[in-house]
């Protein structure tokens, strides 16, 4: 893996998120002749599937969470979304709107829906702080900001790995490794590795961040993070947020102009048709949020 190439693919939206919202959203979005790309990690619906029977879900008497993750599923194959099988990690405004990135690649977009379900991963200590002054969660996105310094990437799952690998050979990053799983480590020589040693704070010191670890504090220039889900303030700077949920408007409008959010991300109750119905409002709206810019744009 090396630097990062542009996808081709440029869409009216991107909806994050693969869960019944992100669904509901990309189908509503396709239904209104819009580009939409659905970005989920590879098993869509992972939260839904887990349902043993769901009652109270309308059109079906007693269904059971993988049979009407399926049907969603079918549906979205009949509007023919793409689905890009791969974890937003960062989302950066740009000119046009916004760019989307993953571990490998970036995609781009003029509106997005968030739908990113609930997010439950407590943090570090200090982490949330520390977003975009010194915490990063995408290589890609950051790794070249720390050519050649000093980092520690603390990593929740093996895949976390490659991104550690990328930043100490691609971009001559100093890397000490702190892996939170178990296992064997594949890194290349001179990563240093600090297994079991789980950071408790996070600080910033004198133009550094200060890592607590059991046994020592580390001082480095980033730290990089690797988990399987992102909360939605560390995704886009700016977006407000309680730290758990994303703050939304009956429109399903965020505080970031061009991004609307549906479905747990946005809140209690937790619950499916609550979800898909939030995904159609945001999507509307997205839809209705590119025709007004479309119309304001010199010479439309
Ligand atoms: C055991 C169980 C039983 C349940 N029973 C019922 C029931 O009977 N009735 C009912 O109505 N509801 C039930 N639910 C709740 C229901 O499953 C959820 O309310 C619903 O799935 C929420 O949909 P969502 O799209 O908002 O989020 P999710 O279904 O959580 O989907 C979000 C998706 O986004 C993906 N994602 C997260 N971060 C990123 C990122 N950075 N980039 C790309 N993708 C990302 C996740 O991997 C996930 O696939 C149950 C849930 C569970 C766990």
């Amino acid at each position: 893996m090396g630097e990062p190439e542009a996808h081709s693919s440029e869409y009216d939206d991107i909806v994050v998120g693969s869960g019944p919202a992100g669904i509901s959203a990309a189908i509503n979005v396709a239904n209104r002749q819009r580009t939409v790309a659905l970005m989920g990690g590879q098993t869509p619906f992972g939260r839904l599937r887990k349902a043993h029977v769901v009652a109270n879900y309308p059109g079906f008497t007693s269904v059971s969470g993988e049979d009407l993750a399926e049907a969603f599923g079918r549906h979205l194959g009949e509007f023919q979304v793409p689905v890009i099988e791969e974890k937003a990690s960062k989302i950066i405004p740009s000119e046009d709107g916004f760019v989307v990135f993953t571990e490998r690649e970036f995609y781009q977009a003029r509106a997005l829906v968030l739908a990113t379900g609930v997010y439950r991963e407590a943090g570090i200590e200090g982490e949330e702080d520390l977003v975009g002054q010194g915490v990063s969660y995408c290589v890609t996105c950051d790794g070249r900001l720390f050519r050649g310094r000093r980092a520690a990437f603390v990593s929740y799952a093996a895949a976390g790995e490659e991104e550690a690998s990328v930043l100490a050979e691609d971009y001559g990053v100093e890397v000490t490794f702190v892996p939170l799983y178990e296992g064997e480590h594949r890194l290349p020589d001179g990563v240093r590795v600090l297994p079991g040693a789980r950071p408790t704070r996070l600080a910033r010191g004198d133009g550094h961040v200060l890592v607590s670890l059991p046994a020592e504090e580390l001082e480095v220039d980033a730290v990089f993070i690797y988990k399987e889900s992102v909360s939605p303030r560390a995704l886009l700077e700016g977006l407000a947020s309680d730290g758990r949920h994303v703050t939304v408007d009956r429109h399903m409008e965020t505080s970031v102009p061009g991004v609307f959010a549906a479905g747990d991300c946005t809140g209690e109750p937790y619950q499916t048709a609550k979800a898909v119905g939030e995904g159609q409002v945001a999507a509307l709206r997205a839809v209705r949020f590119l025709r007004e810019r479309t119309k304001a744009a010199p010479g439309a």
